[in-house]
């Protein structure tokens, strides 16, 4: 008979596997933020809290039309199994997307990967031993952190600025690691429209981190799924542009195509790439045919280039309604201007809790993520991570201005 531990045992858990459950997994609990998220999902509630793309940008004609082709052309292929290293075609073209980022390799060296979220779970099981330190940006994309402390690694947040991670900081930050006897493996980087800051690494801190690392004997991975989304000028070439042995580089069809493909890629140097299509095998068997072959089919017939500007004039419009209501509504805050993405990084007065404020908010219609999130150890309770991705401009006007009230409200508390 199992043994599922009594009551006491449990604690408060009423999960009678409470026990069972491998030590990894303790990072996995709901975030505290989750089931206001539920409520926050109402339509009246004006959401700035959610990453998602506003996929009605995207004609429906176009997908449905490539669906067709793929079905009547290749139907058999489609909904088969195939390489777990992703169909060659696409990764052909995939070439052609990462080229407008200043990128050149070889399609051998693409990875397909369930988004670039499961690329960087692969990623993760290939370097992290429990106990490893993976360095990130404070604050850092807050999904990838699940899975690096799902690893039984440590984050080490290197502070950044308005001009992305700051070098100086990075070795401060190493030799410090270094001299307490830590093993760090790799540094985790979203250098373009940063998720949750909106900045932007310079050309010249680009150069200075990958220096960083390779003195270091660090791997760097560059995660880039926003880098097409500009708004007016076109930021840094990628990290990968310039190194090609150390950096393993992360895209997504998600922010430039729609996520319910769920398709995305590593391109990465020669052995780690062995290892990488081993692990996505091993996890999936092969990315999934029918989305791949729709995409592949959409790049070569669609103007697709067209339509990623289509984008960045949606998401232009609205990083301007939202920064011109916090102008309006909220000027006594700072936050960040960013030149493409979909976040806005508001740093809020020293007396005010952006955890504890959300309760508050939600309850006047308005949902944002406390910037508590995106640390992992608990820190950025006086910032704000703003979306302005999804909503409407009208709607990001109303959010804002109930923000506006919200904050108001707990000064006067
Ligand atoms: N990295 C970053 C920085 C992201 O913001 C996201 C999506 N929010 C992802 C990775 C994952 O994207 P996907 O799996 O849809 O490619």
């Amino acid at each position: 008979m199992i043994e599922q531990g009594t009551s006491q045992q449990r604690g408060n858990n009423l999960d009678p596997w409470y026990h069972h459950y491998a030590q990894r997994t303790s990072g996995l609990a709901a975030s505290e933020v989750r089931a206001l998220f539920a409520v926050a999902s109402r339509p009246e509630v004006v959401s700035l809290a959610g990453g998602m793309p506003f996929v009605s940008a995207l004609p429906q004609d176009l997908v449905s039309g490539a669906m067709e082709r793929v079905m009547r052309e290749q139907g058999a292929v489609a909904l088969q199994y195939g390489s777990g290293q992703g169909v060659p075609a696409l990764r052909e073209q995939i070439l052609e997307v990462m080229a407008l980022e200043g990128i050149s390799g070889s399609a051998d060296d693409v990875i397909v990967t369930t988004g670039s979220q499961h690329a960087l779970e692969l990623f993760s099981k290939l370097f992290i031993d429990p106990g490893d330190v993976v360095l990130a940006e404070g604050p850092s994309y807050v999904t990838a952190m699940v899975i690096f402390k799902s690893y039984q690694a440590e984050v080490d947040h290197v502070p950044s600025d308005e001009h992305g991670l700051i070098p100086e900081a990075l070795r401060e930050h190493i030799a410090r690691l270094k001299s307490a006897g830590r093993r760090v493996k790799f540094l985790y980087t979203v250098p373009t429209f940063h998720n949750p800051a909106g900045v932007t690494l310079t050309w010249e801190r680009r150069l200075e981190i990958l220096e960083i690392a390779r003195q270091n004997d660090i791997l760097v991975l560059e995660d880039n799924p926003y880098g097409l989304l500009y708004f007016d000028q076109k930021p840094p070439a990628a990290m990968r542009s310039v190194e090609k042995d150390g950096v393993v580089y992360l895209g997504t069809f998600s922010k430039t195509l729609a996520p319910g493909f769920r398709v995305g890629w590593a391109l990465a140097p020669h052995a780690i790439r062995e290892k990488l299509i081993l692990a996505n095998e091993a996890a999936v068997l092969s990315p999934s045919s029918f989305s791949q072959l729709v995409i592949s089919e959409y790049l070569k017939d669609a103007d697709w280039r067209g339509q990623i500007d289509t984008f960045r004039g949606v998401y232009r419009e609205r990083k301007e309604a939202m920064i011109s209501a916090l102008e309006e509504h909220l000027p006594e805050l700072s936050w960040t201007n960013p030149n493409g993405g979909f976040y806005v990084w508001v740093t809020l007065p020293p007396h005010l809790d952006s955890k504890a404020m959300l309760p508050r908010a939600v309850t006047e219609l308005v949902a944002y993520t406390p910037g508590t999130a995106f640390f992992a150890d608990g820190s950025g309770a006086q910032n704000i991570r703003l979306s302005f991705c999804y909503p409407t401009p009208e709607n990001i006007r109303v959010g804002v201005r109930r923000l506006a009230n919200v904050i108001g409200g707990e000064q006067d508390l």
